[in-house]
C-alpha cells in the first residue's frame, strides 16, 4: 500500500505541523518548499496524494497543479490544495488548475488527517489511531 504523501508548502511551521499529524497516522511524508522541488519529488516518488499550498515562491500552486497533471503517471493522483486563500472563486480556480479538493488554512489538527483521507482510496485509510 502506498502511504507516501507529498507536501508542497513553503512555510516551515506549516510543514512541521502537517508532517507531524500525518506521520502520527502512519504516513510517510516527503516535502518540498517550492514548486520545482515538488515536481521533481512527484516524478521520482509516485506519492499516493499531493498536498499543495497555493501561495508559493516563484511558481504558485496553480502552476504547480497544472504541471503535475501534465505528467502521465500523475494524472490520477489526488491533489488537495491547502490554502488560506478564501476569496470567492479561489476554490473554483484550484479545481480548474487540476486539484481534486481544497482545505482551508489554518488547518484543524483534530480533523486534518480524516479530511485528507477522504481523497484517498479506501485501502489507504488507517482510521483514527491518535
Ligand atoms: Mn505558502
Amino acid at each position: 500500500m502506498n502511504k507516501t504523501i507529498l507536501l508542497i508548502e513553503d512555510n516551515e511551521q506549516n510543514r512541521y505541523l502537517t508532517t507531524f499529524l500525518l506521520e502520527r497516522h502512519g504516513y510517510k511524508v516527503i516535502s518540498a518548499a517550492d514548486g520545482m522541488r515538488g515536481l521533481e519529488l512527484a516524478r521520482n516518488e509516485a506519492p499516493a496524494i499531493i498536498l499543495l499550498d497555493i501561495q508559493l515562491p516563484t511558481m504558485d500552486g496553480y502552476a504547480v497543479a497544472q504541471a503535475l497533471r501534465a505528467f502521465d503517471h500523475l494524472s490520477q493522483v489526488p491533489i488537495v490544495a491547502v490554502t488560506s486563500y478564501a476569496m470567492v472563486g479561489d476554490r473554483e480556480k484550484t479545481l480548474s488548475a487540476g486539484c481534486n479538493g481544497y482545505i482551508e488554512k489554518p488547518i484543524n489538527p483534530d480533523t486534518f488527517v480524516s479530511e485528507i483521507e477522504q481523497f484517498l482510496p479506501d485501502a489507504h485509510k488507517t482510521g483514527d489511531v491518535s
